[in-house]
């Protein structure tokens, strides 16, 4: 175990879970992350780094180069809030009502930041660290809006690595995986388009509310006869809005779902049946079907040699009793898969605690905060991987 840099890292605990704290009392929602990127940005420079603000709105990276050493490290924080009253009733709960720091991204900009701070001072490298510090990962993705704004062209990496806490794990253990590690995911909208009616008199009218219902009962045969079923695969109907009487057959109906791959193919798979299948009902019911598919984030696929070096690190700083070699994917979804597509690396997760500690409350719940005991742990981690990395 690396108790000399764990130790240095506890020794700043303090700091930097005030600064955690001041961070959660002030969440900022997507591409708003104004007061957040100042501070960031205030405290990169203020430790001598090179910092560059705007790319993708308020995402912004710190560059660090020592020595001669010619390798490129990038490692990434998300700034973001989200918008969710929180209910946690804490000293350092949010000030801004209905905007709430509920994913953590408040101690995954803190853990970077401490990181950023002992490499500045302490760190034995040759190489460039860039420090990526991106707005907009809850659905807006602000990773692909800061490659858009060149951000592997200006700051070009070998390797990109990333963390995010995780409630239901043991505090500060750290879980790896390689290969997909979490679900693509797509949304579209169906609109069926019918004619309206007097309920007495079907008949006169044809009725997407029929339609509709027989496309969400045919949707659930996507996954079970279409996908190979060693394959993981979520096709969920979250909204169907029709009508407003019991007398009135209405002119129109909307479906709204969210869909879900661990794999490119089946992704791919997965978005031609459900279009075929909804335009050959709407068909059959006569109702017309406009389908308005929206592509979202990526499946994020962890790379071999870099998630071999990622584990090397994690057993290196915690020891095997604390380190999940490969965990199980999850179906949720994060917009580092898009810097994963440009750039090899590995994203892990880092136990935020289990049972019944306060550290188990999931994600996105009013009742959430991070878990301040992984601040040095999750500090030392990026400490330790970038000294091995740039060398
Ligand atoms: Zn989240
Ligand atoms: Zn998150």
């Amino acid at each position: 175990m690396s108790t000399l840099l764990l130790d240095a890292l506890n020794q700043k605990a303090d700091e930097f879970i005030s600064l955690r704290r001041d961070i959660h009392r002030h969440p900022e929602l997507a591409f708003d992350e104004h007061r957040t990127s100042a501070l960031v940005a205030d405290k990169l420079q203020s430790w001598g780094y090179a910092v560059e603000r705007g790319l993708g709105g308020t995402g912004l990276v710190g560059r660090l180069v020592r020595g001669d050493g010619s390798r490129r490290l990038g490692l990434r924080a998300d700034m973001d809030a989200l918008p969710i009253h929180e209910a946690t009733g804490l000293p350092h709960a949010s000030c801004h009502e209905g905007v709430m720091h509920a994913c953590g991204h408040d101690g995954h900009t803190a853990m970077l930041l401490a990181a950023a701070q002992h490499l500045a001072e302490h760190g034995d490298f040759s190489g460039t660290l860039n420090l990526i510090f991106q707005p907009a990962e809850e659905g807006g993705g602000g990773a692909l809006r800061m490659m858009d704004d060149g951000l592997f062209e200006k700051y070009p990496c070998d390797a990109v690595f990333a963390m995010h806490n995780m409630p239901g794990i043991a505090q500060g253990r750290l879980v790896l995986r390689e290969g997909a590690a979490m679900a693509s995911s797509d949304y579209a909208t169906v609109t069926l388009t019918g004619v309206g009616g007097h309920g007495a008199m079907p008949h006169r009218a044809t009725d997407p509310v029929v339609a509709a219902a027989s496309i969400v009962m045919a949707l659930q045969t996507v996954v079970s006869r279409n996908i190979d079923p060693l394959q993981m695969a979520v096709v969920t109907v979250g909204a169907l809005h029709a009508g407003k009487a019991n007398n009135v057959i209405p002119q129109s109906a909307t479906l709204e779902l969210s869909v879900r791959a661990l794999d490119r193919e089946v992704r791919t798979r997965l978005e031609q049946r459900i279009k075929a299948l909804i335009t050959a009902q709407a068909e059959s019911f006569g109702v017309a079907a406009q389908i308005d598919w929206r592509p979202g984030y990526a499946v994020l696929v962890n790379t071999p040699d870099e998630t071999a070096f990622a584990r090397e690190v994690a057993l290196e700083l915690v020891g095997d009793e604390r380190v999940t070699l490969q965990g199980p994917a999850v179906t949720g979804s994060e917009d580092f898969a898009f810097m994963l597509e440009r750039v090899p690396g590995s994203y892990l997760f880092i136990g935020n605690g289990d049972g019944d500690s306060a550290g188990a409350c999931m994600v996105h719940n009013p009742g959430y905060d991070f878990n301040d005991a992984n601040l040095p742990i999750g500090a030392a981690y990026w400490a330790l991987l970038a000294q091995r990395f740039l060398v």
